[in-house]
Order: structure tokens, then sequence, then C-alpha cells
């Protein structure tokens, strides 16, 4: 909003790092956290970028999602995810993601005769549905459920 005194998310955010609530400095864009230092909003992409690393974050909903710049980074994300889907005793028939991955990930799929393979899953990228896939980086195709679909 114009006018406002605070940076564009607000006088309150929660760290992307750390997740406790960080204030926002009054006329700029900048968060502060005591712990990991500050914050700018890049108002061009609406991205909030940690001044030390350079990571980048978009929100959705309430919650950061970070911007990945290097396949390693959203493959350790996916390796993550898999390992808890697979604790929790979960099947995944797939991983959805985002569009814009697409490029980045060039070189490290897998090619199974029409099918791109990741950790020796069918990949996917884009979506038709819900979440805002804009923001978010992937998700996993579990075979029962919510995120089931046909295709
Ligand atoms: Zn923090």
């Amino acid at each position: 909003m114009e006018g406002t005194l605070y940076p564009a998310f607000g006088p309150e955010i929660s760290c992307p790092q750390c997740r406790l609530p960080i204030p926002g400095l009054i006329l700029t864009e900048t968060y502060l956290c005591d712990r990991h230092g500050a914050f700018e909003v890049d108002g061009p992409t609406g991205e909030l970028v940690h001044g030390q690393s350079g990571r980048r974050w978009r929100r959705w909903q309430g919650e950061w999602y970070r911007q990945h710049m290097h396949p390693d980074g959203l493959r350790f994300e996916i390796h993550y995810s898999l390992d808890d889907a697979y604790r929790l005793g979960e099947r995944v028939s797939k991983i959805r993601i985002a569009e814009r991955y697409r490029p980045l990930l060039q070189g490290c799929l897998e090619q199974k005769g029409q099918e791109e393979h990741l950790f020796g899953l069918q990949v996917e990228f884009g979506s038709d549905e819900s979440p805002d896939w804009a923001v978010v980086n992937f998700q996993l195709v579990k075979e029962t459920g919510r995120l089931r679909r046909k295709s």
C-alpha cells in the first residue's frame, strides 16, 4: 500500500530462516532478525532477499518458499521431502515441479523413454491446480489422498 511506513510485507513477518517474528524497519524495505541479520524486500520481484547470503524467498499464505538459483538446492529440498514422506510410510508416485525450474534442472533429470525421472520417480512440470505455482517449488504426488489426480 502506498503511504505506509512499513516495508511491503507489513510491520512484522516471520523470519524465513528461524520462523521467529521479526520487525520491519520504518521507512525502509528491511526486516531485521537478531540471529540472521537483514532481509530486504526486492520490490520488482516481490521477493525477500537475505542480505548476507543472497537467498531469496516468495510468500504464499503466510509461508516462505525458498527460490532456488542452483539445481542442488532444489534437489536437496526434494530429497528431504521424499525422506519425510517415506518415514511417514507414504507412497510417492510422482514429483511435480514448478515450470519455472525446468531450465534449472536440465541435465539433472534421467530420461526414460518419454519420461523424465529424478530420484527414481517420474517428474512432471507445471500444474493446472492450486497451490500457487509461481511461489511453491514442487509437490510430491502421493498414491492416496487429496493430491491424487488422474493423468
Ligand atoms: Zn531469523
